[in-house]
C-alpha cells in the first residue's frame, strides 16, 4: 500500500513551444496536465509511494496518461478505462511569460464519470495522506460525491487529509466553489490556499485574517498560504510565521509551482519534520518548478532540493 492516495482528472496537454495566439500555432507537443498527478509525480520524486487513482478514456489519450504516470514510478493499479466517455484534453496558449490562457475540451469526460463506489477504500484506509484537489469536485455531481466518499473514508481511518483548493473560474463559478471549499476545508487538517483562495474562502483580506479564519479555532489544523515570490505563511496553533521563498533568476512557467509546493509539505509530513522546514523545503520546490517549462519537469529529487536550498556556495566542492 502507498504513503499517499490522490485521485482527479489528468489531461492530455498540447503546449506550443512558441509563443503565439493558438490560431496561428501548427505544432503541438503533447505532454500531460493534472494538478493531482502533478502531487503524486512531485512525491515519488521525493522518494515516496503514491496512489494516483482516476477514470481515463479507453482510448490512445487515455492510455498515454496512464503510460506516462505509471512511468514516473506511481501507482496506477486502481484506475479505471471506460469506453463510455474519451479522455479530456487541454491546450495552452502562452501570448508572453505572463500571459497564458487555457483550453480545456473535458465537459463530460471520462474522469467526470468517475464514482464513489470506484474509489479503492483499502488503499485510501491504509495511505497516510489523502491529498485532495479542488478541482475534482468541480468536474461532477458524480466527482463531487466521489471527494466526500474519500475524505469519509480517511476520516473513519485516521487518513490525514490535505486540501489544496486549486481554483478554476473556467470549472465552475466563484461561489460554488466557495461553498464547497469550505465544506471539504472543515474536515481537512491540511489547507494549502494560494492567497487568492484563502480571501474567496474566508472573505478576509490580510494574509494573518485569512489563515485565522481557516483555522476556525482548531489548534490542529494546519494553514499554509502560498505567497508566490513571497514564500509562505505558516499558521499551526501557536505557531504563526512567514517563511521566505527562494529567489528565482527567471520565471520561465509559473504553472505546478503550487504542485510542486504540495508535494514539499507532504513529505515534510511524511518525514515528520518541524512544520517550518517542510514549508521551507515547499518553498524551494515552488521556486524550483517556476525555472523550468513543464508542470512536472522542474519537480526535483530530495537531494536535489537539500542542494538547492544550501546558501550560496556551500554547493562547491
Ligand atoms: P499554481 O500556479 O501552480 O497554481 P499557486 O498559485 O498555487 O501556483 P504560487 O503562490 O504561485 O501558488 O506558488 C507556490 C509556491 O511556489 C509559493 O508559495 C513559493 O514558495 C513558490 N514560488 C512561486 N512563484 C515563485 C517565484 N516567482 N519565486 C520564488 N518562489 C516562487
Amino acid at each position: 500500500k502507498s504513503e499517499v492516495f490522490t485521485f482527479g482528472e489528468t489531461m492530455v496537454l498540447f503546449q506550443p513551444e512558441q509563443m503565439l495566439p493558438l490560431e496561428y500555432i501548427h505544432q503541438f507537443p503533447k505532454k500531460i496536465g493534472g494538478a493531482e498527478s502533478n502531487v503524486a509525480i512531485g512525491l515519488t520524486r521525493l522518494g515516496h509511494s503514491v496512489t494516483w487513482f482516476s477514470k481515463l478514456g479507453n482510448d490512445p489519450f487515455g492510455r498515454f496518461v496512464l503510460k506516462s504516470i505509471r512511468g514516473e514510478g506511481v501507482d496506477v493499479s486502481t484506475c479505471l478505462l471506460t469506453d463510455e466517455a474519451p479522455t479530456g484534453l487541454l491546450f495552452k496558449e502562452q501570448l508572453s511569460p505572463e500571459d497564458m490562457n487555457v483550453y480545456y475540451y473535458r465537459k463530460g469526460s471520462a474522469a467526470s464519470l468517475m464514482q464513489p463506489e470506484e474509489l479503492d477504500a483499502g488503499a485510501i484506509a491504509a495511505a497516510r495522506i489523502l491529498h485532495i484537489s479542488g478541482i475534482t469536485p468541480a468536474l461532477s455531481e458524480s466527482a463531487l460525491a466521489t471527494v466526500m466518499e474519500a475524505i469519509d473514508i480517511a476520516k473513519r481511518n485516521g487518513t490525514t487529509i490535505v486540501f489544496d483548493p486549486n481554483l478554476r473560474l473556467k470549472l465552475w463559478s466563484a461561489e460554488q466553489a466557495k461553498k464547497t471549499f469550505n465544506e471539504i476545508a472543515a474536515s481537512a487538517d491540511v489547507i494549502l490556499p494560494g492567497l487568492d483562495e484563502g480571501q474567496l474562502m474566508t472573505g478576509e483580506t490580510d494574509v494573518e485574517a485569512v489563515a485565522q479564519a481557516l483555522a476556525d479555532g482548531d489548534n490542529e489544523k494546519i494553514i499554509v498560504i502560498k505567497l508566490g515570490d513571497k514564500g509562505a505563511y505558516l499558521h499551526a496553533g501557536e505557531q504563526k510565521t512567514y517563511i521566505e521563498g527562494f529567489p528565482v533568476d527567471r520565471i520561465v512557467d509559473p504553472v505546478g509551482a503550487g504542485d510542486g509546493f504540495a508535494a514539499g509539505v507532504i513529505s515534510g509530513l511524511l518525514r515528520e519534520e518541524p512544520l517550518e522546514q517542510a514549508v521551507r523545503r515547499a518553498n524551494a520546490i515552488g521556486a524550483m518548478v517556476v525555472g523550468v517549462s513543464g508542470d512536472i519537469e522542474g519537480l526535483p529529487t530530495f537531494e536535489a532540493v537539500e542542494r538547492f536550498m544550501k546558501p550560496a556556495g556551500a554547493n562547491r566542492d
